[in-house]
């Protein structure tokens, strides 16, 4: 049997896969097993934030899986708590969780907000609106969260206690808010939704109405985080100051890392053996985090991301079939007059992997791609949507 056989005889079938075993990469470019060359704007779901098989990242990596590859929570680590200080540092956050993916991070900042509500006001308040249209992860709890109805199938009873607001629409969360309210939960550009960029009066606004009623705001930044949109967090953009951020896909470079942050307010409601997670910490992880962090924090980096993304905007809207293109930093939806879904396929097999957000074509390229590369890419879009 060949890898694809295999895979769907053993594997459940929880993805609709595209047609490609990929066997290794470099930078921005990717290889099948045949030998066919790709040039990624993906990056597995915006994870290899520096690309495929970075070489500072991979001996950092080795290294520390040389060194120490794992060790309980119950020990100290300096890779742990170099990344700890190290976010902190360059957020003035208070203090961090860990955790091995993005659901994980945002299970953890809904406990954290039940638990500081708990503690302060009593049982009874405990609801935490989210947006609709928004995506917070596949855990039954991370499921309800999410404001989708497709996503509230099959596996009932879900956590209760979320309520959906429409976004970009502040008298909508204000109708939902009421005594039992602790949190409100989002994404500021909304990835999974359709690269929805939300409004800078309506996350301002919401986080006006946080402060003044001890509402604590959740940002999540799985997606958005680590560089993706131009600034470390793109919370930045908007000016305000989350009580609880999470983060995971770009900052462990292809690694499996979940991190909660939370400010001074929240530092210490979490005590010993209400959360855990036996993985969580890894050093391996955190060495390549550490690394991830170093190189995407540095300002010049960040301004090159944002140059970037504006030069594949510009590319993209010269080309016939693309209607719109939403953007920040290198988060892009692209609207397009074809099936998006259709057409992500055969830029596959015409050497471009991209992906979907909605009816939208989305690119997460890796932050260190090449403009001689976003050309390459843009090329072989605009060739497929001229072929079909
Ligand atoms: C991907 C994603 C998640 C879920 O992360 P996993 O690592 O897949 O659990 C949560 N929130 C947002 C915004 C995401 O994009």
């Amino acid at each position: 049997m060949n890898t694809k056989e295999k895979d769907l005889k053993y594997i459940m079938h929880t993805y609709g896969r595209y047609d490609v075993a990929l066997k290794s990469g470099k930078g921005a470019t990717a290889y099948d097993e045949d030998g066919k060359r790709y040039i990624d704007v993906s990056s597995g779901i915006g994870v290899n934030s520096l690309g495929y098989c970075d070489e500072g990242w991979v001996k950092a990596v080795s290294q520390q899986a040389g060194t120490i590859q794992h060790m309980s929570n119950y020990f100290y680590s300096s890779q742990a708590s170099d990344l700890a200080e190290k976010l902190c540092s360059l957020t003035g956050l208070a203090k961090i969780c860990f955790g091995n993916s993005g659901a994980e991070a945002n299970e953890c900042a809904i406990k954290i907000a039940r638990k500081y509500s708990f503690d302060k006001y009593g049982a009874e308040r405990n609801e935490i609106i989210t947006l609709k249209n928004s995506f917070h992860g596949r855990t039954v709890t991370t499921l309800s969260a999410t404001g989708q109805e497709v996503f509230h199938n099959f596996f009932f009873p879900f956590t209760r206690g979320f309520k959906y607001a429409e976004p970009n629409n502040l008298d909508d969360v204000k109708n939902n808010i009421d005594e039992k309210t602790c949190a409100i939960m989002l994404e500021v550009v909304q990835g999974e939704g359709g690269v929805n960029i939300l409004d800078k009066d309506f996350v301002k606004g919401i986080a006006d109405i946080c402060s003044q009623s001890d509402i604590l705001l959740i940002i999540d930044e799985v997606q958005t985080g680590v560089g993706r949109t131009g600034k470390l967090f793109a919370y930045e953009h908007y000016g305000v100051n989350p009580d609880l951020v999470t983060v995971a896909k770009g900052i462990g470079g292809g690694l499996p890392i979940g991190i909660c942050m939370c400010g001074e307010k929240l530092k210490d409601v979490m005590s010993p053996s209400t959360h855990g997670t036996t993985f969580g910490a890894n050093p391996v992880v955190c060495a390549g985090a550490n690394y991830v962090l170093g190189r995407v924090s540095d300002e010049t980096f960040l301004s090159e991301v944002e140059k970037k993304g504006a030069y594949l905007e510009e590319m993209l809207l010269k080309i016939d079939g693309v209607k719109n293109v939403r953007r920040l930093g290198l988060m892009v939806g692209i609207e397009i007059e074809n099936d998006a879904h259709d057409t992500a396929a055969k830029c596959v097999a015409n050497g471009l992997l991209i992906i979907t957000a909605k009816d939208l074509l989305r690119m997460l390229p890796p932050l260190t791609i090449t403009t001689a590369e976003l050309d390459e890419a843009v090329n072989i879009l605009e060739k497929t949507l001229k072929e079909n």
